[in-house]
């Protein structure tokens, strides 16, 4: 095993090899990972995180894998992660990588790696956010997250991205509603891909009707997500939907100043909060559920001697030292 510090001199070489075993760690939650991460920390901070979010099909990869295309003849340096909550396996998305990996896989300037994230390690969240620092410290410009669905999980997920990109097809009436329902205010762009197919501009007035009830919001020069048309199997659209991207990172800078996701107090306020919790978990809980007193109050429970609510009074109270004054 290396040590922590080899680990990072690797990663921050560049070492393809040390980035792809650490962000597997980080997937299956290898407890010693935490000392290689905040080893690594002081080297992140540099790249700019684009978030790509839609449903299955929507064609996330093949606009993913024609931005990578862009950008590196813009001679910027890309690392990808395809995180699949909704997957046990990471069979399918090894799939992807592979099929994807064709094009890029003798390009220095790319890494791509799909992430199953099975949930350890503080979550979902969580995982994805170490994987992109590692990604960050590995020296890439960007970080290309690329997540299935519109659920609670995906919106989670692209709050750590700079630019969050929501990716719809003409037709799709269910996912404009889900859309509305859950992900709309973290959309800082809309795609429309398959534009090449009928009903897309019915799905632009549609979104646009969308974002325009939300109109009091961009009064004051706040960002209001554009809607763009692409076909990304034909690679049309993609340059204009990384202008885009571009012109989000400068209202971000404009607004904020330093594009650090870590400079943001609303972000740390989220990550950290998150990082309390799961160590909570980790620790404590794991410490009363291994313990014979745990076990000893479910057969106490079974038994009818005590009821839930006092047996995990009993079980966590005494574990926690509580203020005087509270
Ligand atoms: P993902 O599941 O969102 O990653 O979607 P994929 O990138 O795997 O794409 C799903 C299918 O849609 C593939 O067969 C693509 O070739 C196709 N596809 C992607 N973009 C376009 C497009 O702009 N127009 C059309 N007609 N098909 C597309």
């Amino acid at each position: 095993m290396p040590t922590a510090a080899e680990t990072v001199e690797k990663v921050v070489s560049g070492d393809i090899r040390s980035v792809a075993r650490l962000i597997r760690e980080i997937d299956d939650g290898v407890p010693a990972v935490r000392d290689v991460l905040k080893a690594l920390y002081p080297h992140t901070g540099t790249a700019y995180v684009v978030g790509i979010t839609g449903a299955p099909g929507v064609g996330k990869s093949t606009l993913v894998d024609q931005m990578i295309s862009h950008l590196r003849a813009k001679d910027k340096t890309v690392g990808v992660l395809a995180v699949d909550p909704t997957s046990p396996f990471s069979g399918g998305a090894i799939l992807g990588d592979r099929v994807r990996m064709q094009r890029h896989s003798m390009d220095d300037g790319v890494f791509i790696r799909s992430m199953a994230t099975r949930g350890h390690f503080g979550g979902l969240t969580q995982s994805t956010r170490s994987a992109i620092d590692v990604l960050d410290a590995m020296g890439k410009d960007y970080v290309i997250v690329e997540t299935v669905g519109v659920g609670q999980d995906e919106v989670d997920v692209v709050r750590s991205a700079h630019t969050t990109v929501i990716c719809v097809i003409p037709g799709m009436g269910d996912d404009i509603q889900a859309i509305k329902a859950g992900i709309l205010e973290v959309g800082d762009i809309f795609l429309i891909n398959k534009a090449d197919r009928e009903g897309s501009d019915k799905t632009m007035s549609d979104l646009r009707l969308m974002i325009d009830m939300d109109q009091k919001k961009y009064e004051d020069g706040t960002w209001k997500p554009p809607i763009l048309k692409a076909e990304a199997v034909f690679d049309r659209g993609v340059d204009e939907l990384i202008e885009e991207i571009v012109r989000h990172a400068e209202y971000l800078r404009s607004v904020y100043g330093d594009l650090r996701f870590r400079a943001r107090k609303d972000k740390v306020r989220e990550e950290l909060a998150e990082m309390v919790k799961a160590r909570l978990l980790d620790t404590v809980v794991g410490r009363i559920i291994a313990s014979g007193e745990f076990d000893a109050a479910v057969d106490g429970i079974v038994r009818g001697q005590v009821d839930p609510y006092t047996a995990s009074d009993d079980l966590v109270l005494p574990k926690i030292v509580v203020p005087d004054d509270e």
